[in-house]
Order: structure tokens, then sequence, then C-alpha cells
């Protein structure tokens, strides 16, 4: 007589990015195969099971679990408790539980899947041509959801009533749409208000369109064709800053760009982003991308259709086309179609609309590869809401996060969730976002916060708002929140070095810091090295005029008597900058790295404004192209005056460009070995906007490397200001 096999029974409860995935049926699916009985919910949490059945088949169970489950979802925490057998009777899928707390993840939305994008292109199929398809595994999420738990009623779908036969699909457990909650046909679902072939035809005659597309309106307009560029460049008020490009397929991508393993398998990832690439030199086969789309910076910024809607225009119109945010220069992006229509109706020749209303704007994503992995730029459409997981449980802060590239973060638990970007909170209505953003982050997850952490800075427009919630508000630091976040995310313990070089943040003594080594520990930084301190003749003024700070370098370097003439502005503002200069009246102190870029590629003839911040560091970047040489300029302790002359010198005998910038970049990164070294310990983190520039950051980490220090860099937030609000979160939490 053989015994009765084991019979076991687990709770499970999965928290991450587990709703609106697929997961439910896949869970039902393993459970019926392996004969297991239970039940599966959504939670405010994220997912519970529970199964019953032989101890083997539960242990394959798990591991199943683990090795098959859907390819969107990300999960953060997996709990596993043996609870009695009670005898459960088959395999049910329970209706969402929405009493508990509500930490599930809302998952981002997801680029169509190449099941749904064969059915749209197959013409026997129900779908064909339907550019709103989706299913479990791709279409919207973010951009349509209202509440959680993620269900169809919490969602900007519940205006349309499911047809018999989406019904049918929604309601199968072995159906790939099962409870696919934006799931839609032709019959019962959205519908566009005019025609893609009309669409096309505007684009091919040089016109602007305004799309609605995932998570706002974009402007397109054909990127091989200069005038329609320049035309969507004077609409948009927008003079130079480089434009993405949405291309029709890989292969379209190939002939315009250098694209990497890693860069192909990013911008074909659910997320879609648009990836920054080496254009290709010389002549492409076909037409050429137009030189005013990305003239000033050394990268391309592509990405590929992504919604049904996209793949459809880009059959009707398979040629690259500039895709652009729906909306007036560092203003939010337009969402809802009346303002649309107001906002963009000088702007766009045509406008392609549909009725599936945008719960919240989202911009396109804008990532890059560096040190071989993803690097984030911008962090919006595919990646936001997900939650960054951190090391100790989190008091509930709200972070209100920076001034410029706005996002705003909310620590529950062990878990950061970041906005989307927001943008720069220079304007009514950017700020008007800032706010909704807050709300609708505390709304969607039902948090209350007990603190509010901002910048110190005492004239952000984000800090001002922290001051007048009447919360408790804890102050954090600029270049410590910017650390703190990539140590955050790459589980960083104290003590490290953080390095954190950027353009502008407010300094503990009132100086505008930006070159800032910090010692970490017990969550308290020192301050251990920085750029010696210059003035910056016109404040703000000289973001954009980088021939300021340069003026200021050189006043200082060879003293006001002996500047050499040709590389300082003639009389009469000669007089006026050097009073400025030196009596220090408009003229405050910084240690900005940013502006030291400024400098250098203004002395070097590189460029001497920026119609956009970083502009001229790009440029400067970009003059290295593929020289290698391990030269560099003197920087002692962080002294700029031997570096400046030597640039001068440089410059006067006609160096090379490339060696130039090679030899200022190489001096920065042996500075920061030589401070490492000093500071002795083995954990360096890499952060603040000026580490968007891929040969510092690279040929930083290896240096670091091979002299055996451990090197941390972003991965899942931006190094630049869209970072911080994690830092903020996480330093405000743990006190
Ligand atoms: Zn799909
Ligand atoms: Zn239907
Ligand atoms: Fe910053």
């Amino acid at each position: 007589m053989t015994a009765a096999p084991l019979v076991e029974r687990l709770h499970i409860t999965l928290t991450g990015a587990v709703q609106g995935v697929g997961f439910r049926p896949f869970i039902y699916r393993l459970s019926t195969e392996l004969a297991l009985s239970g039940w599966v919910a959504n939670s405010s949490f994220g997912l519970a099971v529970e199964v019953e059945g032989a101890a083997e088949d539960v242990a394959c169970f798990l591991h199943r679990l683990d090795r098959e489950r859907p390819s969107p979802a990300v999960v953060l925490t997996r709990d596993v408790t043996r609870v009695d057998p009670i005898g459960l009777r088959g395999f049910e899928i329970r209706h969402s539980d929405d009493s508990l707390e509500k930490t599930a993840a809302v998952l981002p939305d997801l680029a169509t899947c190449p099941e749904c994008l064969s059915e749209i292109l197959d013409p026997s199929n129900r779908r064909f041509g339907y550019p709103f398809t989706n299913c479990t595994l791709c279409g919207p999420r973010y951009s349509i959801v209202l509440d959680i738990p993620y269900d169809r009623p919490n969602t900007t779908m519940r205006a349309f009533a499911l047809c018999a036969d989406c019904l049918r699909e929604y309601t199968d457990p072995a159906d790939r749409r099962f409870h696919a909650q934006p799931n839609a046909c032709p019959k019962c679902g959205p519908s566009l208000a005019s025609s893609i072939e009309e669409t096309a035809h505007t684009l091919a005659s040089g016109g602007i369109v305004a799309l609605k597309g995932t998570g706002g309106f974009q402007l397109l307009c054909d990127a091989c064709d200069p005038a329609a560029v320049a035309r969507l460049r004077e609409r948009k008020h927008r003079d130079e800053k480089p434009l993405a490009v949405m291309m029709p397929s890989i292969d379209a991508v190939r002939r315009h760009c250098r694209v990497s393993a890693g860069e192909e398998a990013l911008l074909r990832s659910p997320a879609a982003p648009i990836v920054l690439l080496d254009p290709l030199a010389g002549p492409c086969m076909g037409k050429a991308i137009a030189a005013n789309v990305a003239a000033s910076s050394p990268y391309m910024g592509v990405m590929l259709p992504y919604s049904p809607l996209h793949h459809l225009l880009m059959r009707a119109y398979p040629s690259p086309v500039v895709a652009t945010s729906g909306n007036h220069s560092e203003e939010p992006i337009a969402i809802d179609n009346e303002e649309a229509i107001e906002r963009l109706a000088g702007m766009a020749d045509r406008f392609l609309m549909h009725n599936r209303p945008i719960a919240r704007p989202c911009d396109d994503s804008v990532v890059r590869v560096a040190r071989g992995g993803e690097y984030p730029i911008r962090r919006a459409r595919g990646y936001a809401p997900l939650s960054v997981a951190i090391a100790d449980e989190s008091a509930p802060v709200l972070a209100v996060g920076g001034h410029l590239k706005n996002t705003v973060a909310i620590a529950v638990g062990k878990q950061v969730f970041l906005s989307q970007h927001i943008g720069d909170l220079d304007t009514a209505e950017t700020r008007r976002a800032f706010q909704s953003a807050i709300a609708d982050l505390c709304r969607l997850y039902e948090f209350e916060p007990e603190l509010v952490a901002c910048d110190l800075h005492p004239d952000y427009a984000s800090a001002a708002w922290a001051r007048d919630s009447g919360l408790p508000v804890i102050e954090v630091q600029h270049h410590h929140a910017h650390v703190a976040a990539c140590a955050a995310e790459n589980g960083v313990r104290e003590p490290y070095l953080g390095v954190a070089w950027d353009g502008a943040g407010y300094g503990l003594d009132g100086v505008i810091w930006g070159s800032e080594f910090f010692l970490v520990r017990d969550a308290r930084f020192e301050r251990v090295a920085h750029l010696r301190p210059f003035h910056l003749p016109g404040g703000e003024t000289a973001v954009r005029e980088g021939w300021r700070a340069a003026a200021s370098l050189l006043c200082e370097t060879f003293g006001p008597e002996r500047i050499p003439d040709s590389f300082f502005p003639a009389a009469p503002h000669r007089a006026v900058l050097l009073r400025m200069i030196e009596r220090g009246v408009n003229a405050p102190l910084t240690t900005s790295m940013g502006r030291l870029f400024d400098a250098v590629a203004s002395l070097a003839g590189v460029a001497g404004r920026s119609r956009f911040e970083g502009q001229a560091a790009m440029a400067l970047e970009r003059e290295i192209g593929s020289l290698r040489t391990a030269d560099a300029y003197p920087l002692p302790h962080g002294d700029w005056s031997p570096l400046i002359e030597a640039v001068v010198d440089g410059v006067r005998r006609g160096l090379d460009r490339a060696l130039i910038a090679a030899r200022f970049h190489n001096a920065l990164v042996e500075w920061l070995l030589r401070v490492a070294g000093e500071v002795g310990v083995e954990r360096v983190v890499l952060s603040g906007g000026v580490f968007q520039n891929r040969y510092l950051l690279e040929r930083a980490a290896s240096v670091l490397e091979s002299n055996k220090f451990v090197v941390h860099s972003h991965r899942r937030v931006p190094s630049n200001d869209g970072g911080i609000a994690l830092g903020q979160a996480v330093l405000a939490g743990r006190r």
C-alpha cells in the first residue's frame, strides 16, 4: 500500500508591477495544469494566491511561478506562508479585494506586443487596422488608470461597454485578453476622429500633425524635410534643442544611426523609449534626416512606433518623422481634446484625435546606453510610476523634487514611487502640473504624507509649495539628494564617496555649488572637495552665455590687466564686466562644474552660447569624437587656473580642438581619482547632470575601477534633477 501524498497549502503574496500583465490567467493556467486547487486575486498591495495540492506539485508551482511569469511583470517581493490544508476545491479567480493598503504598483504603458501587431496587420482579423488593440501584455496602463486596484471601472475605458466578443475574451482565463482592462475592438472600443491616410498625406506635403498618443499629444512632421522641421521649430518656439525622431522599423534606424545590441533591446523594449544614438557619418541610404532635427547634439534621439496608432501611421507613411511633445516649449504636454485644439491650433495643420481619455500627461521617455546598461535621461512613459525598492522602511514622505526637470515622489514602506517627468517649474502651467502630479500620486496610493522633503534653495517653486503645505518640512541639500538617489537605486551602503557634478544647487554656505565631493556616512555628508569658487557675472544669464564664465576665469587667472585680448569681449563691455567680477556685484560665487564646461567650450571656440541647458557641454564632448588619449590638463586640488592657462595656450598654438576637449575631460577624471584616493572609501557614487556626458562617465568609471574602486552610476532614475526627488524621499524618510 502506498502512502497518501503529502498535501500542502501555501498563501503567497506578490508585490510590484503584477497587475494588468496577465499574471492571474498565468497562475490559473499553471495551477490547473498541475491539478492544484485554490484561488488568485488582485489586491491593493499586489497579488494574493493560495494553492493546495500534492507537496511536489506545490513545489513545482513555486519554481515555475518564478521562471515562467509574464515578461512585463516586475516582482518586488514574494512572501510564501505555509498554512494548514483545508481541502480547497477547484481553482478560481476571485474578485479584487480593495480593502487593503494600496501599494500595488500601477504598471507603466506598454508598447504593442508582436501578437497584437500581427492582428492589426491581418485583413482577416476582426481587429485589422484597429488602432486601440491591446492585450494583457501590452497597451495603455498608467495613462488610463484613475484608481487602483487596476480594474476596468477604475480606468478611462469605463465609458466603453465590452461587446459580446470582447467580453468573452475578457472573461476567459485561457484567452490572452483575459482581464485586459483596455480590451477593445472596432465594434465597442474607442475610435479615431479622422483618417490615418489623410494624416499621412499631410505629413507628405510638409504639414505638421498633432497626434493624440498614449500619454499626450505629439507634434509630428517629416524628419527628412528641413522646411517642415523649421516650421515646427518656429511654431513651437523651440530654436535649437534636438528633436526626437520616430522611425518605422529597426532597419530604418540602422540606415541612419549606429545601433548596438543593448540599444536595439531598449528600442524594442515594452517601455519603447527615445534612445540617444550616434548618427552615422556621411551620406545614408535613402533620404537623410534634416540637419535641423538635432544639429546641436552629438546624438540623435530615436524611437520605434509603440502604439497601434503609431504602427498604422508609419505603415501609411513609412518614413522617419519628428515626434515631439505637443506643447509650447517648456509647457506640459496637452492631453485633453478640447485643450489640445485650443493650445495647438496655431501649431498643427491637422489633428489625429480619438475618444479614449488620457488620465494624466506622460511624455516620451529618453534613455541612452552607458557603461553597458540603461542610463535614464527623462523618465516618463514606459517607466512611471514604477517604484524603486529601498533598503530601509521609510516614514511616509512626499518629496517635491527640484526646480528644473521636476519630478515628485512618495515613499511607502520600502518603496519610492516616482512621478513621470513634469518639467521646469518656470511657468504657471508647469506649476499646475506639478500640483496635480502630487495630488494624483497621493490619491492613487491613498497616501497621506507626514513629512514633505524639498530642496534647500530659498526660491524654488517646489520648495515654496512644501513650506506652504502645512506639513513638517525637511530641507535636503541639492547634491546630497543627487548622490543619495544614486546610492538608493543601487543599494549602496554608507560610507561612500558621493560625487555630484551639475549646473547649480544651493549650497549650505549660500554659494551655488556644482562640483561636489561628499563623504557620506550616517545619513550626513562632509564636503571633502570642490572646484575653486569663481564669480559668475550676470548670474542666471551666464547659463546661456558661456563666455561670461570664461571671462571670469580669465580675469582670475591672468589678472584684469593681462587678459589675452582675443578671448575677452571688447570695450565697453570689458570695463563693466571686470567691475562686476572684481566687486562681486551681480556676480554670485559658484563651484559649478556645468559653468566650467561652458567656460572651456567658449575658450576653445566650440560654443560661446547655449540655447538650452547643457548645449555647450554637449558640443565639447562631441569635439572629442573618436580620439583616445590619456593626456590631461592640470587641475591641482580643483584649482582651474593652471587648466585655463593651458587651454588658452593650446588655442593660441592652434591645437586640435579634439585634443583640447579630451585633455579637459581627462583633467576632471584625474582629479576625481586623486580625491577618491585621498578619501579612501571603496564605494564611489557618480551623480548630477554633468555625468550625462558619456565620455566623462565611462572614463571616470573605468579609471576608478582599475584603481579598485567600486563605482555606481544611475540605472533607474536620471542623474539630472529628474532624479533628486528619490534622494530627498530616502533621506527624509530615514530621519
Ligand atoms: Zn498585445
Ligand atoms: Zn469589442
Ligand atoms: Fe542638480
